[in-house]
């Protein structure tokens, strides 16, 4: 089938649904399908346990075959570091249990903006994640807990924007983001709907006419935050999937967090802002690591990331230079990095 018929026609439901089941969970899968021994793909099961192996055969499939230092596969493999304790790295790093979490499912820290938490669930495990110790158990906010969520929004009117967030929210069915979206759009005062979500990039077959229709509001603004880390994880599919977004009249953002081994140097950072904007998105945040436990490897010095984020600058139109930020608990947003 020629991408020009993908394009135009409405995608089966089936599509990203097999695709987001279509899972390697077992590190010796991960080797057969790179063609690794065990000795140099290196893992740890306690590690594994701790938060599972979880990534889909259609983001294998853009890692490099025979490199077990490639960056998408750094990103989700469960190693031996994981299970070492780093003064500084705790497991709530941006402070989001107690006051900023004033309701099940609800994370409101910042002025005029709240988080729902739409799932727990994600398509993918990645190993620096800030929320993998995140007590989602207690945050599941299922439909039945929405009309409460819905209420805390409706209640305060300085709230003009409402970020669906997980997990990841892309994870729910069309009909239910249908009907959370129209809900939420009965609201006022809240003017903008915004998506975070890994979705696009892990399994771009997630963006389907249904999707797009669910999303879509007759009052609301719609901006969608992707979430990509290096150039090669942004194949024709998903630029592909940039574009159905984008026609659809959503503005469309990347965030990425800036990781040791995976993208800290100023090539890779670079190649990223370039093979976005040729997709048809913006580079918005660059996140300094938050120091969840279990992942300190990852950590950039705060001196190198300045650097690194000077090269950058120095490199490319401002307009593909992302904010080099941390997320600081307590913060009234989050926080440029500065000397
Ligand atoms: C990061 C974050 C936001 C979004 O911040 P922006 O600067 O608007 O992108 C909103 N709420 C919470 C709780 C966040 O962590
Ligand atoms: S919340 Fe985002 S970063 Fe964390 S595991 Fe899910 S997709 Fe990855």
């Amino acid at each position: 089938m020629s991408s020009l018929i993908s394009l135009t026609q409405a995608q089966p439901v089936a599509d990203w649904r097999s695709a987001m089941g279509d899972l390697v969970t077992q590190a010796k899968d991960l080797c057969a399908a790179l063609a690794l021994t065990p000795e140099a793909l290196g893992w740890s099961d306690e590690a594994m346990q701790a938060f599972p192996l979880r990534v889909p055969r259609a983001f294998v499939a853009r890692m490099r075959v025979g490199d077990a230092k490639d960056p998408l596969l750094l990103q989700v493999l469960a190693g031996a570091q994981e299970m070492q304790t780093s003064d500084g790295f705790s497991a709530d790093p941006t402070g989001e249990t107690g006051t900023a979490n004033p309701h099940p499912g609800i994370l409101h820290k910042y002025s005029g903006r709240v988080l729902l938490i739409v799932t727990g669930s994600c398509a993918i495990h990645c190993r620096y994640c800030f929320r993998r110790h995140f007590p989602y158990a207690d945050n599941q906010n299922s439909r039945s807990e929405w009309p409460a969520a819905l209420a805390y929004i409706a209640n305060d009117s300085s709230i003009s924007e409402v970020i669906l967030s997980g997990g990841d929210p892309l994870v729910a069915g069309d009909s239910q983001l249908a009907e959370l979206v129209s809900l939420i759009g009965a609201i006022g005062h809240v003017r903008r709907l915004r998506v975070h979500t890994r979705l696009p990039i892990v399994i771009p077959s997630r963006v389907t006419q249904g999707l797009l229709e669910a999303l879509r509001h007759p009052r609301l603004q719609s901006v969608m935050v992707v979430h990509s880390n290096h150039a090669n994880e942004i194949d024709d599919e998903v630029a592909e999937a940039f574009s159905r977004l984008r026609t659809a009249g959503i503005t469309l953002f990347n965030q990425s967090v800036l990781l040791k081994g995976v993208n800290d140097s100023a090539d890779a950072l670079v190649a990223l802002s370039e093979r976005l904007f040729a997709a048809g998105a913006l580079p918005y945040y660059l996140h300094q690591l938050d120091r969840v436990q279990g992942a300190a490897h990852f950590e950039v010095s705060a001196e190198h990331s300045r650097a690194l984020q000077r090269e950058i600058a120095a490199r490319l139109p401002g307009y593909l230079v992302p904010q080099l930020v941390q997320d600081v608990a307590g913060a009234p947003s989050k926080m440029p990095l500065t000397h």
